[in-house]
């Protein structure tokens, strides 16, 4: 048994991408580890949003924590914002990295660009994560593929500080599944499906309606060669729909492809569409009966307590290696 820690940022309804890369692992993890599952507030004030958007993507991101399948009895699911220790850890940690490293994280390159008044936060936003993972002796983080950057300065902060002060922290490694780890963008499969794409026609919510998801997939960018096979170089458009479309109904995408052999893009984004409608319809039917009840806040005040009990024996130790304690 591996103890576990992840999070998703509230900054919008989350995608088929977080889903198919993050959440369904979260599913299938907590039936063997201990695991804790963050809906990651602080993170999302790295970029401005609106207060009562962000209240109402918090409950919405817990809501469907829940409708996936994670089961409070299980795993702690809770809110970051309210278990200080993150913060106060984060700040730890943001003083032993260093400039240079945290330049250097692409998602930070990326999120940056084109932005005139880059925010501080933005830029120490992996220390957080550090902190995140840390503060809960996680072994193991599930994530998609564009995180293990970041887990791996974790893993370096961690070692710095166990070699600086004392053994203190476990080394945590990331846990990347083989398919989903990348769901691309519908409109620009070379890059990332991103909750926070300005462009909605670029991601499927997992909130979005059956003829939403339908639109978007007909329109989804593909090529001009007629062929469905699998090719992310030079069929990034296909390929992407056929990892959706395997991920969806739990088919090998070789099968797919061999039973796709002699239809059109037509046909074959019909029933892609077809696959994730009825895979979301359940989920989506279980998130409308939670995002509004008092079921919710009672599994996220259960969740908060649990979290914070761990959360606040391990940091009492991180502090003292630190030596931010009075008496020795
Ligand atoms: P944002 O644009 O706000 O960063 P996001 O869609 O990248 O939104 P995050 O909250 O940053 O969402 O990431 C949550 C989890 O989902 C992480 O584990 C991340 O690696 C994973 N993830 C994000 N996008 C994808 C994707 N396109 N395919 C697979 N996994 C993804
Ligand atoms: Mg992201």
């Amino acid at each position: 048994m591996a103890k576990i820690f992840s999070g998703i940022k509230p900054t919008g309804v989350v995608t088929l991408g977080n889903y198919l890369g993050a959440m369904k692992q979260f599913v299938e993890l907590q039936e063997e580890h201990e695991a804790f599952y963050c809906v990651v507030d602080l993170h999302s004030i790295t970029v401005q949003l609106d207060r009562v958007e962000l209240m109402d993507n918090t409950r919405k991101l817990a809501a469907l924590y829940l409708a996936c399948g994670l089961d409070p009895e299980k795993s702690t699911i809770f809110v970051q914002s309210e278990v200080k220790a993150h913060a106060q850890l984060g700040w730890m940690l943001t003083c032993i990295a260093g400039m240079g490293e945290l330049s250097r994280m692409t998602q930070y390159k990326d999120k940056s660009q084109n932005s005139e008044n880059i925010g501080a936060g933005l830029f120490v936003y992996p220390t957080l994560m550090a902190a995140d993972i840390l503060l809960y002796g996680t072994e193991l983080v599930p994530v998609g593929d564009d995180q293990k950057q970041h887990v791996e300065l974790t893993r370096d902060l961690a070692e710095r500080f166990n070699k600086r002060y004392y053994e203190t922290f476990t080394i945590p490694e990331p846990l990347i599944q083989k398919e989903g780890a990348r769901i691309m963008s519908l409109t620009n499969p070379v890059k990332k499906m991103s909750k926070s794409d300005a462009n909605a026609k670029g991601f499927i919510s997992m909130l979005d309606e059956p003829n939403v998801i339908r639109k978007k997939i007909k329109s989804a960018v593909t090529d001009s060669s007629g062929v469905i096979s699998f090719d992310r170089e030079n069929k990034p458009g296909i390929s992407n729909l056929l990892e959706i479309y395997s991920l969806s109904t739990d088919t090998p995408i070789a099968e797919l492809v061999e039973r796709y052999k002699d239809s059109n893009y037509g046909t074959f984004k019909q029933d892609v569409a077809e696959a994730v409608v009825a895979m979301l319809e359940p989920i989506q039917n279980r998130y409308h009966e939670l995002v509004d009840s008092a079921e919710l806040d009672a599994i996220l005040d259960a969740g908060r307590e649990k979290a914070e009990a761990v959360a606040n024996k391990n940091l009492a130790k991180i502090e003292k290696a630190m030596g931010l304690n009075r008496k020795r």
